[in-house]
């Protein structure tokens, strides 16, 4: 069964003006739809290969592999990350578990915002549950899928890619992370996803 392109879980303008109904509209349905596109053509690709024993083009499409597929599995997770109405603190066992692998939300936040303000070029600042550490980390992922680390399950991903903000914040990449936890995070489902990958 080919990936399928997941249907936003808000209207195009639902969480206006802070991320504005344009830049959701080309994001979700031109460039998360492009990464769908691609995992399902390295995925054929690799089965053609695989049928016909030609594994001339396996290193190319294990890297494609890779970049879409990562690329698919963030932008899922991005989506859900926000809500109308969103921002403020999390609370219960993923405020504990933050408390105690970074100090403080305070602290945690000052870490998450300056890895994800100083990616080079383009990537994403990401929370991680390693569930073979059994820690919370900040990642700072470039593209989709470089400097991610073995055992991880991403909670919240923040892209920084310049489509991600281009149109409203310029080049103001600090004010939209900073729009994302004031006004957009939907922790319940950061929560959620810490205590499923837990
Ligand atoms: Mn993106």
């Amino acid at each position: 069964m080919p990936y399928e392109l997941p249907p936003l879980p808000y209207a195009y303008d639902a969480l206006e003006p802070h991320y504005d109904e344009q830049t959701v509209r080309l994001h979700h349905d031109k460039h998360h739809a492009g990464y769908v596109k691609g995992l399902n053509a390295a995925e054929e690709k690799l089965a053609a290969a695989r049928a016909s024993g030609d594994m001339s083009s396996v290193k190319a499409l294990s890297q494609l592999l890779a970049f879409h597929g990562s690329g698919h599995v963030l932008h899922t997770i991005f989506w859900t990350n926000m809500k109308a109405g969103g921002g403020g603190t999390p609370s219960g066992a993923l405020a504990a578990q933050i408390d105690a692998d970074f100090g403080s939300f305070d602290a945690f936040l000052a870490q998450f915002k300056a890895a994800t303000t100083s990616v080079e070029g383009s990537g994403w600042g990401l929370l991680v549950w390693n569930r073979l550490t059994g820690k919370l980390e900040i990642l700072q992922t470039l593209n989709h899928q470089h400097s991610s680390q073995w055992g991880s399950v991403p909670l919240m991903a923040v892209d920084v890619w310049e489509h991600a903000y281009y149109l409203k914040y310029q080049n103001r990449r600090a004010e939209w992370v900073n729009t994302f936890f004031a006004s957009l995070v939907n922790w319940d489902d950061v929560g959620a996803r810490f205590g499923g990958a837990k």
